[in-house]
């Protein structure tokens, strides 16, 4: 049987419960023999203030997938440098892992800028697409997209409720939408929380919340 491969890039400033359950929940819906988590060198849509170093959001997702035996950590973006592509991120992939089957996950918000992300006709073909919701999202806006028009109904079904994943094959492209269970939790949420001075319990491993406590990030 093909390996089944799921991808989930992200900043990760900081990894949180909205990730991990994510990753958990369409891995199991979708058969992944495991998700490899990639956090990006030099995010392209991110002019964040100042993100902790590439080694502080590294040890942060290593501290969050301990004692999940499909989870791992992949550096790719990181020893690369520069701007993280997802395109060249799928191509190194493909190469690495010849004959498996790719899966890059991203939510319903990110998927939304898909026509900004360098090279993205090209990237489509080159895995398949799986679409989280995400809280404060629906489905049907990316009713923008011309090639998700054609499934249009089944979109508004997924976003009612009726049905919890769509299936989109479109050329070259596969897209599955997935209605997965919400955590309204986000890194940006957590980064405002810690410089406020709120706690941040319960919206991320316990380890990674030491982690940032000890080495004041975001502080
Ligand atoms: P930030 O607020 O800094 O953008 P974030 O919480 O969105 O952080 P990212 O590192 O940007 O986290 O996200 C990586 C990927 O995980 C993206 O595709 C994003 O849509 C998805 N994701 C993040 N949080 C959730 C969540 N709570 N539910 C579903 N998907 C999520
Ligand atoms: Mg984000």
């Amino acid at each position: 049987m093909r390996q089944r491969i799921g991808i989930l890039g992200g900043t990760f400033n900081p990894i949180h419960y909205g990730h991990l359950a994510a990753a958990e929940e369409v891995g199991g819906r979708l058969r992944l023999d495991r998700v490899l988590f990639i956090p990006s060198y030099l995010p392209p849509h991110k002019a964040e203030e100042k993100i902790p170093s590439a080694a502080h959001r590294t040890a942060m997702v290593l501290l969050a997938i301990a004692g999940n035996p499909r989870f791992s950590l992949s550096e790719i973006e990181i020893n690369r440098g520069g701007r993280s592509y997802t395109v060249d991120t799928i191509e190194e992939l493909r190469s690495l892992y010849p004959g498996a089957k790719l899966f890059f996950l991203t939510g319903v918000d990110s998927f939304l800028e898909i026509r900004t992300w360098h090279q993205w006709e090209r990237l489509l073909g080159l895995c398949a697409f799986v679409v989280l919701s995400r809280p404060g999202y629906r489905f049907s806006d990316l009713l923008i997209i011309d090639f998700m028009q054609k499934a249009a109904k089944d979109i508004i079904a997924l976003d009612n409720g009726e049905v919890d994943q769509v299936e989109i094959e479109a050329g070259k492209a596969h897209f599955y939408l997935e209605m997965i269970s919400h955590y309204e939790i986000s890194s940006t949420d957590i980064r405002n929380r810690v410089r406020e001075g709120l706690s941040i319990k319960y919206l991320l491993p316990e380890p990674v919340e030491h982690y940032i406590i000890t080495n004041e990030l975001y502080a």
